[in-house]
């Protein structure tokens, strides 16, 4: 297989793609073209441009914020507790974040026929925002809230987060975020779907992820063992960088995707 990695130097903001990385996009677009199925697997890194801070680094939220409010057994001990740092990390920034570029591009890439969905660890739902259509939430989301009583299921808009921990009207029970927290399973059928849509794929398009969360983490490997080709956008090389990716474009997920898009002659929606 070929090898793009870490060849170019990192682009400066608004950096245009160089000479150097221009065959890598062009190959890129190359397989693309020639894919049957197309699918993206989206992680932090893509959202760090609409202003929303990944958990891991140095600016992480887990620099500002004890990881043990997402444990699920935290949460049932102490859920006013937890739904303090919920409501700061996830209900303010969060809601006020929107999709930028790169996530646009992915549902433009859609609706030309080029992808054939998203498999996402992000629980942000700038992808529905942009207006993809098929995503697998890998990781849940942060739309719903879901009642720990009888599992009636609330968006988060017609939920008051003023007197916390939020309550279910119905039964009074305690209303937990719709994501995975700590020691919580994958959500079912998102995880067998992800996985299942990564083997199908003959190109897995990965971007801003490196390969630190497990399970997730194993998706690219599936794909890749079902023979998928994987094309990475990321600003550092990964984990998957020197095992597994065949062309690397080392760039900001929006810098990456508008070069891309125009490759494949693909309009981004202004
Ligand atoms: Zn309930």
């Amino acid at each position: 297989m070929l090898r793009r990695a870490g060849s170019s130097p990192a682009m400066p903001p608004g950096a245009h793609v160089g000479p150097k990385q221009e065959s890598s996009y062009r190959e890129a677009a190359g397989l693309i073209k020639g894919a049957c199925r197309t699918t993206a697997f989206t992680g932090a890194g893509i959202s760090v441009e609409s202003g929303i801070p990944p958990f891991r680094g140095p600016d992480g939220l887990w620099s500002r914020y004890d990881p043990q409010v997402l444990d699920i057994g935290f949460f049932h001990s102490y859920p006013g507790r937890a739904w303090m740092a919920i409501r700061e990390i996830f209900y303010s920034s969060f809601l006020a974040a929107k999709p930028n570029a790169a996530h646009y591009a992915l549902a433009a890439m859609e609706a030309a026929g080029r992808l054939h969905g998203v498999i996402t660890q992000n629980i942000d739902n700038l992808h529905y925002q942009a207006g993809s259509r098929m995503i697998w939430e890998f990781h849940g989301n942060s739309r719903t809230l879901i009642c720990l009583g009888c599992s009636k299921a609330y968006p988060v808009a017609g939920v008051d987060l003023g007197e916390l921990p939020p309550t279910c009207r119905l039964c009074g029970g305690i209303l937990k975020p719709d994501f995975v927290f700590f020691g919580e399973p994958i959500p079912e059928p998102a995880g067998t779907k992800a996985f299942l849509a990564a083997q199908m794929s003959d190109v897995l398009l990965l971007i801003g992820t490196t390969g630190e969360v497990m399970p997730a983490a194993m998706i690219p490997q599936a794909a890749k063992e079902r023979g998928a080709c994987i094309i990475e956008i990321n600003t550092q090389e990964s984990q998957y960088t020197r095992q597994i990716t065949d062309v690397f474009l080392k760039a900001k997920a929006t810098v990456a995707m508008v070069r891309l898009l125009e490759l494949l002659g693909i309009q981004l929606p202004v």
